[in-house]
């Protein structure tokens, strides 16, 4: 039993294949996790790297509370499945499962007992004797499944095991290996390309595509709220449908038209309380995604009408799937029409080809996607509420209420955008809303909070903390991350940047000291240059620069992250010139220039030097490797 941590976790090949970039997870003890993607997304690579087969490039893997990069396989406690079952043909089934234990040289009785008890878990007691050869594939997979367990790991790695066994038994092995886990009650991660298995299987999902994490969600959340088209398209069957279209937003009602067809819906502008105003102008272009579960040939079944040209249907004996067209003048076949629609029907429903349908829609279940980036526009925790807001003599109103505007983020009076990061909401001030739902996404509490005629958005931290239907909340305002923008598009007021960033390297030293025990030893210094300055940096994150970035690390060019709260005005250190200082009331920071670059220190309210230095604090920032875009810490 352990829980896994990776932490921006890279691999990158010697031939230069980057096949994991920035993977972050924590792992629940006894979670059944599955890594899914097409062919070459770097799922395998990812439980190679878990299982200690293959070489972190940068990142710290944990597995419990220890740091496991440097660890060998077989320290690790893990098992691994494979597809090819790799049992040694000259050996029976009970010597292939005792044979790794034996190697431990474990007591004879002890290989024994944990050797009959799985054969008796997986129901091949009586094959015990039996060679490999005399046994069918699924056989022969519960045996290395058996293999596996008599090791009694702490953590289960499985890639594709069910790969090479014919449909009809991988469903049967699928549940016999989820039954498998609760029975053995400890960690999973299961490495497949079938998002059916990854469905049926995982207590959580990390869907992968060309070596990035797209969404890592429940079964039923993936489903429901893919991050962008990608998951949408690969989660469920048949694959959602696509169509390019716009949205206009009328009072209170949102017009969706599907480009290329007279399909026009007018839907509460509700359903898209989370999606950013920008994209309900009716010019935007948008890509809707709508599942043919939510698509029905009864006209009565759903709200929303339509008329579409059915080009075939097939019966599914369960339901029906009709393959039609919502442009019903379309002179492309289906398979090509960009207004392409596969819909619902009962079992047993007949259509002619060519016939006219009226197909009712469920446009509750609607998914938006900008056209573009392919991302949702309707994320479970939305970045950012935009709406119109007056700043009269420095008191901003918008829809819930008025802010006192902090010297810092003034603005002459006029009619403005606000666009407030869920960040920059927190619960007490002298804000008002009342409260409208909550949600909980993957343990965090996204507080609706109605506030005028708009819902903003708020994440509560406190567990205990519960609201009653229509409850007044009162909230504050950050005023550093909140941003102006005037009619013509231009941002009159910025939110404070989060991150600074300067170019730098990193370079090391060996020195003589003073060991405990009088004797002198040979130790190695690290430090970090930027900007003509100096900074020693521990050695954990020393040879962490080392193990992601190689001996030639200290040829490389690495990029310095680091928060306003990071940098600090020091007796030594950067040659930074004061631009400004920035009043936010509560907070003030000194907007620097450091050579070509702006750099913002947090300071003390009554601050008002010229020219500085600054000290970085080393422990904490962020490093880049810049060729690469590889996080090293
Ligand atoms: P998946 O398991 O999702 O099919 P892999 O993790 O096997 O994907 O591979 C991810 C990427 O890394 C692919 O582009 C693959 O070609 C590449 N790759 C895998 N193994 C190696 C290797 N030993 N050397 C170089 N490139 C590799």
């Amino acid at each position: 039993m352990a829980s896994l941590n990776l932490n921006h976790i890279y691999k990158v090949y010697p031939n230069g294949v980057k096949a994991v970039n920035d993977f972050c997870m924590d792992i629940e003890d006894k979670e059944f996790i599955v890594f899914v993607g097409p062919s070459g997304c770097g799922k395998s690579t990812t439980l190679r790297m878990i299982a200690g087969l293959e070489e972190i490039t940068a990142g710290e893997l944990k597995i419990g509370d220890a740091v496991v990069n440097d660890m060998e396989p077989k320290d690790r406690d893990i098992a691994m499945v494979f597809q090819n079952y790799a049992l040694y043909p000259h050996m029976t089934v009970y010597d292939n499962m005792a044979f790794s234990l034996k190697l431990r040289k474990m007591p004879k009785e002890e290989i024994d007992r944990r050797v009959k008890e799985a054969a008796n878990i997986l129901g091949i007691t009586e094959y015990l004797d039996r060679k490999p050869k005399a046994m069918s594939g699924g056989q022969r997979q519960r045996v290395a499944l058996g293999r596996a367990i008599v090791r009694e790991p702490k953590v289960f790695l499985l890639d594709e095991p069910l790969s090479n066994l014919d449909a009809k038994l991988r469903t049967t092995m699928r549940a016999e290996i989820s039954k498998l886990h609760r029975k053995l009650q400890t960690t999973f991660i299961y490495v497949t390309h079938d998002q059916v298995e990854a469905m049926t299987m995982g207590n959580r999902i990390v869907v992968m595509k060309d070596g990035f994490v797209q969404q890592i969600d429940s079964p039923r959340n993936l489903y429901a709220f893919p991050c962008n088209k990608f998951v949408a398209g690969f989660i469920g069957t048949p694959q959602m449908n696509f169509f390019a279209g716009k949205l206009k937003l009328v009072q209170d009602k949102v017009i969706v038209t599907l480009d290329g067809t007279p399909v026009k819906a007018e839907v509460p502008v509700d359903y898209f309380r989370k999606v950013d105003r920008s994209y309900l102008d009716g010019e935007k272009p948008v890509t809707f995604g709508l599942r043919a579960e939510h698509i029905s040939a009864d006209p009565d079944k759903y709200e929303y009408k339509a008329q579409c040209r059915v080009s075939h249907f097939e019966e599914l004996g369960t339901d029906c799937q009709i393959y039609a067209d919502f442009n019903t003048e379309s002179e492309t076949t289906v398979a090509e029409s960009p207004t392409k629609v596969i819909a619902k029907a009962a079992a047993g429903e007949q259509f002619a080809s060519d016939e006219v349908i009226t197909v009712s829609m469920d446009l509750s279940k609607l998914h938006l996607f900008d056209a573009e980036t392919e991302v949702t526009l309707a994320p479970s925790i939305p970045e950012s509420v935009a709406l119109p807001c007056k700043v009269a003599k420095n008191k901003l109103d918008f829809a819930g209420g008025t802010l006192e505007l902090p010297a810092a983020a003034s603005a002459a009076d006029g009619e403005y955008l606000l666009t407030v990061p869920v960040g920059s909401l927190s619960f007490g001030g002298l804000l008002e809303g009342t409260f409208d739902r909550e949600e909980n996404i993957n343990g965090v509490r996204l507080i609706h909070i109605a506030a005028g005629n708009r819902i903003l958005f708020a994440i509560q931290e406190d567990k205990e903390k519960t609201y009653k239907q229509g409850e007044k909340i009162k909230f504050a305002l950050d005023p550093k991350k909140i941003s102006l923008t005037d009619k013509d598009g231009n941002k009159v007021v910025c939110a404070l940047a989060e991150d600074n960033k300067l170019d730098g390297k990193v370079a090391k030293q060996k020195v003589q000291v003073l060991g405990e025990d009088g004797k002198r030893k040979k130790e190695l210094l690290f430090s970090l240059l930027t900007s003509e300055a100096t900074f020693p940096c521990s050695y954990s994150i020393g040879m962490r620069l080392v193990a992601g970035g190689g001996q030639n690390v200290f040829n490389k060019n690495l990029e310095f992250v680091f928060t306003p709260y990071q940098v600090h005005i020091a007796e030594e250190g950067i040659a930074a010139n004061v631009n400004r200082v920035l009043d936010y009331g509560a907070e003030s920071f000194a907007e620097c220039t450091v050579g070509e670059t702006t750099v913002y220190v947090s300071v003390e309210k009554d601050f008002n030097a010229k020219e500085v230095k600054l000290s970085l604090d080393t422990d904490n920032i962020v490093i880049i490797e810049k060729e690469h875009q590889i996080r090293l810490v």
